[in-house]
């Protein structure tokens, strides 16, 4: 497949300073935002589902469906909310990082288009209080586009007005789960909800709220500027666009690659990342980090698109991919990824509560025979099976595909 597809995400990177307006306004910025402000926001909402664009959080939801949800949900609410969750927890995960720190414009812009197509006029963008560099950017970007006029009342002389600010996340995991993150949002403890209803339905305050990632969010500019041809001629049938892949690992070249949706591991490994660190051989990678799902190298040659990598029982999730070398150790992998999850779990239900202690005691264990693993493998399943969120029901995941591809290594 072209791997040589246009930059979207990251397309200014480099070429512009992240702390000028004026350079983003020189190369293209918010040409994407006037282009939505002469159609109407329905019209937004169908060329955001004819680019074929998904959430780039994880699950790969349509992106226009969650705008059109949170736009006609609540016919009597007249206050609507964007929150950008720039909560990047996953461990392995570093993109919509990069994204605020050279490129923060493109996501204001991207958030105003949003804004504008579901009716909000109030965005939030919830990050990690950790991320300096991303808040000061992102603060600087947020007071640049008040000046210019492009945040505030009747913009570009439009009757659209959207206000914007940031909130400091206090670094949890579980934050990164759009309910959870809310619920920090309001003030409270960062405890997940219970699904349904939705943010689409009641998010923030109680009101209709989309909820999408710094990548998603960074996509919009782009379809609206080029229209949605351009951006849907990139990418598979069924995953459209480029995502951010974060490689890290004994790759000779580690970082966050903008490749066009179903590139191959192999090619973004040995063609991208460089190949592996002289001393070190491939033997496998994690996707979509701590959350994610073990592959081998018979995987290196599937698209890392959403449709193919579900027929293969594995996840492309945040775009993680931890390669695994020969000198890894399986069990010492699984039980940093165990450690993690109890570390994380926030105590709220018995099956993740209780369930990620009991594996992080096992895998702790000196030895494991083939009984031990299969209890891991149904404690797993019943917490996936009855816990409240993602959390508690995600360890199934890595535990079940580290025993399709390495369970010899475990025992
Ligand atoms: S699954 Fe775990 S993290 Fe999620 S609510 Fe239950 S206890 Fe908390």
């Amino acid at each position: 497949m072209n791997i040589t597809a246009p930059l979207i995400a990251l397309r200014r990177m480099g070429k512009v300073s992240p702390h000028s307006i004026d350079d983003f306004i020189a190369n293209q910025g918010f040409e994407g935002f006037k282009k939505a402000l002469h159609i109407s926001p329905s019209e937004v909402i169908a060329e955001v589902e004819k680019s074929g664009l998904r959430g780039r959080g994880g699950a790969g939801f349509p992106t226009s469906m969650k705008q059109q949800f949170t736009a006609t949900s609540c016919s009597t609410c007249t206050t609507r909310y964007i929150v950008c969750n720039a909560d990047e927890g996953e461990p392995g995960t570093f993109k919509d990082r990069m994204i605020m720190e050279t490129d923060p414009f493109v996501l204001i812009e991207g958030m105003m288009i949003a804004g504008y197509a579901i009716g909000a006029h109030y965005g939030y963008i919830y990050i990690r209080g950790e991320y300096e560099s991303s808040i000061q950017n992102l603060s600087n970007a947020i007071k640049q586009a008040y000046e210019k006029g492009f945040l505030g009342k009747n913009i570009l002389g439009s009757s659209f007005s959207f206000e914007m600010d940031i909130f400091l996340g206090a670094g949890s995991y579980l934050c990164g789960e759009e309910l959870t993150l809310i619920e920090s949002l309001e003030g409270k403890r960062g405890y997940p909800r219970i699904k349904p209803p939705f943010p689409a339905e009641k998010g923030l305050w109680g009101l209709p709220t989309l909820v999408n990632n710094v990548e998603t969010f960074a996509h919009l500019p782009f379809i609206l500027e080029k229209g949605y041809e351009q951006y849907a001629s990139i990418g598979t049938a069924e995953s459209k666009g480029t995502k951010l892949f974060c490689v890290s690992g004994k790759v000779k070249k580690s970082g966050v690659f903008e490749l066009p949706l179903g590139v191959t591991l192999r090619s973004l490994i040995f063609d991208t990342a460089g190949g592996m660190k002289d001393g070190y051989q491939f033997k496998g990678a994690l996707l979509g980090g701590a959350a994610g799902t073990f592959v081998d190298e018979t995987m290196l040659d599937v698209p890392l698109a959403y449709e193919t990598l579900k027929q293969k029982g594995a996840t492309l999730g945040s775009g993680a991919v931890i390669v695994v070398d020969n000198k890894t150790n399986m069990k010492e992998m699984m039980q940093s990824i165990l450690s993690f999850f109890k570390h994380e779990s926030c105590g709220k239900c018995v099956p993740c509560r209780i369930g990620t202690t009991l594996l992080y005691n096992k895998i702790h264990q000196t030895t494991l025979n083939e009984e031990d693993l299969n209890w891991m493998l149904e404690q797993a399943l019943y917490m996936q099976r009855n816990s409240l969120c993602p959390l508690g029901q995600s360890p199934i995941l890595p535990i079940k595909s580290v025993l399709t591809y390495f369970k010899t290594e475990l025992l």
